[in-house]
């Protein structure tokens, strides 16, 4: 469960943001967690939440984006959206795409007081 080392390491970020920036907890994270990036949401509130307690992000609430998955198909030259890697392209039907984006995960912001 990979989504368990993945709140980890929100909480040591919240955890150098509080130190350096001086303040003691943290209300809110914001993630863009894409489509394509192999976290389930869930898992990753369920870890966060454990792993969270404690810590200046105990009690913090994720709010999580999705960003959808997009792939530029080598054929059509377009960008087009995709649910999985290895999805077809929707016009044409063919394999050859290249994922563009909806595979980040990355923390937008955080909301402290
Ligand atoms: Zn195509």
């Amino acid at each position: 469960m990979h989504e368990l080392a993945i709140a980890e390491s929100i909480v040591e970020l919240a955890a150098e943001h509080a130190a350096r920036d001086g303040f003691r907890q943290v209300r809110r994270i914001h993630l863009a967690i894409g489509a394509l990036s192999h976290v389930d949401p869930r898992a990753l509130e369920f870890g966060f939440a454990a792993v969270a307690s404690g810590t200046v992000a105990d009690g913090a609430t994720l709010v999580i984006d999705r960003p959808p998955g997009v792939a530029r198909c080598l054929a059509c030259q377009v960008d087009v959206p995709i649910a999985a890697y290895g999805d077809p392209c929707p016009g044409c039907g063919g394999a050859e795409l290249m994922a563009v984006g909806g595979a980040e995960l990355r923390v937008i912001d955080l909301e402290v007081v």
